[in-house]
């Protein structure tokens, strides 16, 4: 396949690298380059011309929608425009329904797997739009991931993803104040997770990413709370599942907790560029006081 990558930053880079490896033509497009080894084309115009897909992996949903408008017009007919960003599931939708009027498959797949799912090839990926664009691009999902489930019409897989992002965004504050609560009241932090990691309040967040350094599989905290997972971009999912919340009328009050409690974080309390599970040494020392 001819495959136009378009947005090759900490996700893009390695996803686009690894479906060149298996010898697919990969031409990318990015304002700033792409990893080495990635052939550049100096716009999506020049990018796109015979493409059978144009991936995109962008920031946000404003950059999305500018760059979609871009794409639409310079892909062949029956080509497929698959957007694995996380955006607002009203940019996704409203992409595929440009995307379909113009005679294009059209799918939004964000990913679960993070920097390092993207190098290894291990992305779990979230699937919206209709079942043609699907077939066509799951030989690619399989090199770029481990599993692709097909969540239903277009936008399907962006909700899919908030959901998921607002439970571990909750998940993770609250296993950090039990921390911060076991703490004070003596108890030994190993005994904390092998009593949790086995009991009921185990989690993905306590066994797999445990906030605690020096307990559990190695994790962010084990590295002075480097991401891994950045606490700003929690906060960006946080303020998707609320837009979202908001704007289908759904009771979201635990979600609407953990964005305030994010925002703080990032924005008053230096948790800009650390690892979202840094929250733990911030609940520790009483900051929220
Ligand atoms: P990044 O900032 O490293 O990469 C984004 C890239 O898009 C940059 O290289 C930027 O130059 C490029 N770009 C911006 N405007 C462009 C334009 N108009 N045309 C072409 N390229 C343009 O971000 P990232 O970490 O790779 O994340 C990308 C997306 O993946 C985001 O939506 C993010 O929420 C999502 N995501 C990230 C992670 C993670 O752990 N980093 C995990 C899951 C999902």
């Amino acid at each position: 396949m001819k495959i136009t990558f378009i947005g090759l930053g900490n996700m893009g880079g390695p996803m686009a690298l690894n479906l060149q490896a298996v010898g697919h033509e990969v031409v990318g497009v990015d304002p700033v380059g792409g990893p080495d080894g990635i052939a550049m084309a100096n716009s999506i115009e020049e990018g796109c011309v015979g493409s059978d897909i144009a991936i995109t992996m962008l920031p946000n949903g404003a950059i999305l929608r500018k760059v979609a408008a871009d794409v639409i017009a310079a892909l062949p007919k029956g080509a497929v425009f698959l957007d694995c960003s996380t955006v607002d599931v009203d940019s996704a939708r409203d992409v595929a329904a440009d995307a379909n009027a113009a005679g294009l498959g059209a799918l939004d797949a964000p990913v679960s797997g993070g920097i390092k799912g993207a190098a290894d090839g291990t992305l779990t990926f979230m699937v919206g739009g209709d079942d043609g664009a699907f077939e066509t691009a799951k030989p690619l999902f399989d090199i770029m991931g481990q599993k692709a489930v097909h969540c239903g019409a277009s936008g399907a897989g962006q909700a899919a993803k908030i959901c998921n992002n607002m439970i571990l965004g909750v998940t993770m504050l609250g296993t950090c104040e039990a921390f911060a609560l076991a703490d004070k009241l003596g108890l030994d932090r190993q005994a904390m997770f092998d009593v949790v990691s086995t009991s009921s309040g185990y989690s993905w967040t306590m066994n797999n990413y445990c906030p605690a350094p020096g307990v559990g599989p190695v994790s962010p905290a084990d590295n002075d709370y480097a991401p891994g997972f950045a606490a700003e971009l929690m906060l960006k999912d946080l303020g998707l599942s609320q837009d979202a919340a908001a704007s289908c009328d759904a009771d979201t009050p635990m979600g609407e907790l953990a964005k305030a409690l994010y925002d703080r974080f990032v924005n008053d309390e230096g948790g800009m560029g650390r690892d979202f599970s840094a929250v733990l040494p911030w609940f520790s020392g009483r900051g929220r006081a």
